[in-house]
């Protein structure tokens, strides 16, 4: 058993379909993890029964009580309210609207309990235990459904008006571009995530994403021609967000990057070497090391960090 004084925290990492539990140690080290469904349907009050059951699970497997915990950090789908630990997100999370989960679990463990954005705590997770770390600042991009992000400075989470949280997805690529969800034209995400490749895939007759980025990797010339409106969208967010942000290193995660990671990069590479402005030598491009665990030790990082500064 890590001693107190090493750190020992809990992390849960919220998602639509899914919730994963897992104590985490002083090291950023995962020493017992659980998965429950997330059934949003049935109503919040029923997934704080069964988050609190699956953290007491994961304490008891590790031979730890909530007495020596550092604290409980909880990364969730967005909109989130850290300041108000409430959550927002209606479209991965419907019925949950204002849920208070940071309240209720600080009082039956007795322990801080800090919410952030999920993509927010993978960076965090990142630079504490992971490629992000020892850079300053860092940018990651998450390619999956839609593209997600944030930007760490200065070791803290950049947020916006209101402790808002980054959405570089939306960053504008092409104004006459296709129309994004959100109502504007030619965001990056409209351009380049996974579903705007489903729907180029299916303006030819294929099934998804991945069947175009199969004909394109065997060459065949319309999915190469779409593939490469896709990398050339990643050149063009990826110069607005380094000379915006001016990063010293662009993380490059999601599912997508699993086996397309190559191609993006030499994408995201290519904006960094024409830069004329930033001192670009100082810049690299990298793929996230943590994994589908970022989430959970970044989770563990907020709150270890927080009681290092308390
Ligand atoms: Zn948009």
């Amino acid at each position: 058993v890590t001693p107190a004084s090493g750190g020992q925290a809990v992390g849960i990492d919220i998602g639509g379909t899914k919730i994963a539990v897992a104590t985490v140690d002083g090291n950023r080290e995962i020493v017992r993890q659980g998965v429950i469904a997330t059934e949003s349907e049935r109503g919040f009050p029923d997934a704080l029964r069964r988050i609190r059951q699956a953290v007491d699970r994961a304490l008891a497997e590790s031979g730890w009580t909530a007495d020596h915990l550092g604290g409980i950090g909880v990364g969730c789908a967005g909109p989130v309210d850290p300041a108000r630990g409430t959550i927002h997100n209606p479209h991965t999370l419907p019925g949950w609207d204002g849920a208070d989960i940071v309240a209720p679990l600080r009082e039956a463990f007795r322990s801080p309990v800090r919410l952030e954005n999920d993509a927010d705590m993978a960076l965090l997770g990142e630079c504490d235990a992971g490629a992000g770390r020892g850079f300053d600042p860092v940018v990651m991009l998450t390619f999956g459904t839609g593209i997600g992000g944030g930007a760490m400075q200065g070791g803290a989470l950049l947020r916006g008006v209101g402790g808002e949280h980054p959405e570089l997805g939306h960053v504008s690529v092409d104004p006459g571009g296709p129309l994004c969800y959100c109502g504007a034209h030619g965001c990056f995400e409209s351009l380049a995530s996974g579903s705007a490749l489903d729907a180029a895939a299916r303006s030819q007759g294929w099934r998804d994403a991945s069947e175009l980025l199969n004909r394109a990797g065997r060459g065949e010339a319309p999915a190469v021609r779409l593939r490469a409106e896709a990398l050339a969208a990643t050149t063009v967010a990826t110069a607005s967000l380094l000379h915006t942000l001016l990063p010293e290193r662009i993380l490059l995660g999601g599912g997508m990057m699993d086996e397309h990671y190559d191609l993006f990069a030499a994408a995201a590479t290519d904006a960094v070497a024409r830069a004329a402005m930033v001192p670009k030598g100082r810049v690299t491009v990298a793929r996230p090391r943590l994994g589908s665990r970022a989430a959970l030790v970044g989770a563990a990082a907020a709150v270890l960090a927080r009681e290092r500064e308390a």
